[in-house]
């Protein structure tokens, strides 16, 4: 709720709003929207029995492009970090048609496969890249880049560079930390080899959500993304450093209903989305003070052992809530903008 003071920024997420336009569908049904932008951090959700004020470190209207969407998001501190040998991740969180994967992705058919050329319409991943391609150039340490993306649906891994491996298994050892077996990682030399792979993981998960009859909305994607740079300090002794941004694309909010007890709530999310549930979880005790590393249940899920590492300490994350505006979906509003606020 509204407390009136300034935010903290430089807390371990970072958590934006956006809302989408209403669309021709919910136009021509009459419905209106039920979120006014109060100010760059205030969002004001009217419900029937009043309105209800919501503050997060930026807000986004319907009317903002993605070139806005990047430059407020903040995502260049992430970016930045992970070029000094950081890691960071940035989430979509939203029900099932409020811009997820518009605002990771942006519009499919325009993103350039070869040659790459921004778009208007690109999202935060490919202009992420763009960034970080421009800034590797700039810096006078030579880069390596390689890149993964991956998909977890109902607690089963699968590679979205080669669907062929089927379901993958996530294994642990001291050095690594959690790590995916067998998972396909790809050198990228250019822009192009980076954008070469969201393409792919983006078509193959539409193929895979039909030949095996998945319902999309329900799985995560994540594209990792590893810098690796050299570096010699004054003695001449050379040192590696290690970058790593993951973005995901959240599996749709529209199931993690907050009216349940948590003993049920879990058993339900079990079957249907406990990543989804257990990153809630993490990233929530992540900004309570009160909680120290070995209280956050990183383990309890798939999604949270693979981000272990980028989440929390050193790490800098993002969260993007993505909502509809249209007042048919105010309850699932309110729900996207309680986890957003627990988050914070
Ligand atoms: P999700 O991934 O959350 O299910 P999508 O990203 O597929 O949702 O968005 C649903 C539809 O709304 C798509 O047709 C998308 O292009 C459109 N859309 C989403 N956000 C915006 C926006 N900010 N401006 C214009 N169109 C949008
Ligand atoms: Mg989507």
């Amino acid at each position: 709720g509204t407390t009136g003071t300034d935010i903290e920024i430089g807390e371990s997420v970072r958590v934006c709003v956006r809302s989408r336009p209403l669309n021709e569908k919910e136009i021509s049904s009459g419905d209106t929207s039920c979120v006014t932008v109060i100010n760059p951090q205030t969002l004001q959700l009217n419900l029937k029995s009043g309105t209800k004020n919501f503050r997060f470190h930026q807000v986004m209207d319907e009317n903002y492009t993605q070139g806005q969407m990047f430059s407020d998001s903040g995502v260049h501190i992430l970016l930045d970090s992970v070029l000094d040998g950081y890691s960071g991740c940035v989430f979509a969180y939203g029900q099932t048609g409020s811009g997820k994967t518009y605002t990771m992705a942006g519009v499919e058919e325009n993103l350039g496969k070869q040659d790459y050329v921004s778009n208007e319409t690109d999202g935060i991943i490919p202009r992420s890249i763009s960034y970080m391609w421009q800034n590797m150039t700039r810096r006078k340490e030579q880069y390596y880049v390689k890149a993964a993306f991956m998909e977890i649906y109902n607690e089963q891994l699968r590679d979205l560079l080669n669907p062929a491996s089927g379901v993958l298994h996530l294994r642990w050892n001291i050095k690594s930390g959690f790590y995916v077996e067998n998972m396909l990682v790809v050198d990228c030399t250019n822009i192009d080899d980076l954008i070469m792979v969201l393409h792919e993981g983006i078509r193959n998960r539409k193929t895979s959500s039909h030949e095996l009859n998945k319902d999309s909305s329900r799985s995560h994607s994540l594209l990792l993304i590893h810098t690796i740079s050299e570096e010699k300090n004054e003695d001449g002794h050379s040192f590696k450093k290690y970058g790593k941004i993951s973005f995901v694309d959240l599996a749709g909010s529209e199931r993690l209903k907050e009216s349940k007890s948590q003993g049920a709530m879990i058993k339900e999310t079990g079957n249907i989305n406990k990543s989804l549930f257990m990153l809630g979880k993490v990233i929530s005790a992540l900004g309570d003070k009160k909680k120290v590393k070995s209280h956050i249940p990183y383990r309890d899920s798939k999604l949270t052992k693979l981000l272990m590492d980028s989440l929390g300490g050193t790490s800098k994350a993002l969260m993007i809530a993505n909502i509809s505006p249209a007042s048919a979906y105010v309850e699932e509003t309110m729900s996207t903008l309680n986890y957003a606020t627990r988050a914070m």
